[in-house]
């Protein structure tokens, strides 16, 4: 493999001062990452260790759920558990051992902790340990913290995936891994993509089930698909592995610079490069042109919520010909999204953290264009005449990649041309 060439970090908004915050916030929590992640993990159960809240957000979150057996429950903590009246641990061995009887297509079981386990200190780690050396081989056990304690909602997933890192076998093989819960059909083409330029081979974390053979080790490379997942990246480099450094797969532009240092720490000529990406980014373009149409001029506010804050500037901003007026976001990990920073032009706030209402007070002096932003602000703000755009709509549609990419800008201009039509 060639030794990868970093991108420049000292042009566009990567040296650009960072407003930071400290004050109220309005996120979800790292539960929510279970809507997507139990989607993807065939043979994975998660099982919140959690109160009766928690047990709500996941029901709504993910009530299509209620016509299938879902791979998902709370073990939920009564005022007793709370009180330490009882003992805690001897209440969810049992609940564990009863849901392994009862179903047999479980492999692998991460305990999910929450606010209220966090508050009682109920050490599920112990807990994961202890039920592994119960039920293994047939089960893993794991576990991590959704808490939506001085968290945002996608922590959930790379708690997740960090979680499974030290378990994954060692290997030398000298191989490439694509880290993120992508959409199966997502995952197939960016791997087909890949392929064709004749890399290989290629293992994605998470696998679909534990049979996938993924292991790591000093000859792994891996690319991150998610700009959130600082803590599996951090546990991966922990194994000896490598990361390519890139912008994220969004768009015609990110998918293409994102693509190319794979292929270039790969060796792959320009010519394979060009003829393996030419068609598919030639559809990406036209597909986003449609949207351009109503993007281009406008201008666009992110308030912090999925952590993608800054990738999706850099569409909007450099493909869709949109002006960002303050891209902020819940952290800022320039390690990460460093190179996306670096290729938006000078000129919006980035911000990092959030004290809500001194950021209203911005959004409303501003009035943008379309605010992309949670779904406790959308409304409000909607009310008073501005258009929205979910946050949380950004993880649970596919947008990644080339074939994505017109239904990413489309996500954004759709609230737009329907305040357009309101108007008429
Ligand atoms: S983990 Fe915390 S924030 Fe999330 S639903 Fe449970 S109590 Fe609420």
């Amino acid at each position: 493999m060639n030794t990868h060439r970093p991108i420049e970090l000292s042009k566009g908004c990567g040296s650009a001062p960072v407003l930071k915050e400290r004050g109220q916030r309005e996120v979800f929590c790292g539960l929510t990452g279970i809507i997507w992640l139990h989607r993807k993990m065939q043979d994975a159960f998660f099982l919140v260790v959690g109160s009766r809240t928690c047990a709500h957000l996941l029901q709504s979150a993910a009530g299509v759920m209620i016509f299938a057996e879902p791979r998902f429950g709370t073990a939920i903590l009564e005022e007793t558990d709370l009180a330490g009246m009882v003992d805690a641990h001897e209440e969810l061995d049992r609940e564990v051992a009863r849901l392994l009887e009862r179903r047999p297509d479980i492999r692998q079981l991460f305990l999910v902790g929450s606010c209220p386990s966090e508050v009682i200190k109920l050490d599920l780690g112990r807990a994961a340990e202890r039920l592994t050396q119960v039920h293994a081989p047939r089960v893993r056990v794991l576990n991590y913290s959704g808490s939506g304690i001085e968290t945002t909602f996608t922590q959930g997933e790379d708690a997740c995936l960090a979680s499974m890192v030290p378990v994954l076998p060692q290997t030398e093989t000298e191989q490439l891994v694509l880290v993120g819960a992508l959409p199966d059909v997502v995952e197939d083409q960016l791997v087909g993509l890949l392929k064709a330029m004749g890399i290989g081979p290629v293992k994605c974390l998470p696998a679909r089930t534990v049979e996938d053979d993924l292991g790591i080790g000093p000859n792994t490379v891996f690319a991150l698909t998610q700009p959130f997942l600082g803590d599996t990246a951090a546990a991966l480099e922990g194994r000896g592995a490598t990361r390519l450094s890139a912008p994220f797969p969004f768009g015609e532009q990110g998918t293409t610079d994102w693509l190319r240092a794979i292929a270039d720490a790969h060796g792959v000529s320009a010519a394979k490069f060009d003829e393996v990406t030419e068609a598919p980014r030639a559809r990406a373009r036209k597909a986003i042109a449609a949207a351009k149409e109503v993007l281009d001029g406008k201008s666009v506010f992110f308030f912090p919520d999925s952590q993608l804050e800054v990738p999706l500037a850099r569409f909007l901003v450099n493909e869709c010909g949109m002006t960002a007026v303050e891209i902020g976001t819940p952290y800022l990990h320039k390690g990460l999204v460093g190179p996306d920073l670096a290729q938006i032009a000078e000129g919006p706030t980035i911000s990092e953290g959030q004290d809500v209402d001194l950021q209203l007070d911005r959004c409303r002096a501003a009035r943008p264009d379309l605010t992309v932003c949670g779904l406790g602000l959308a409304n409000p703000l909607e009310a008073e005449g501005l258009s929205t755009k979910w946050a949380i709509e950004l993880v649970f549609t596919p947008v990644h990649g080339y074939e994505q990419a017109g239904d990413l800008a489309g996500l954004f201009s759709r609230p737009l041309r329907r305040r357009e039509a309101l108007a008429l």
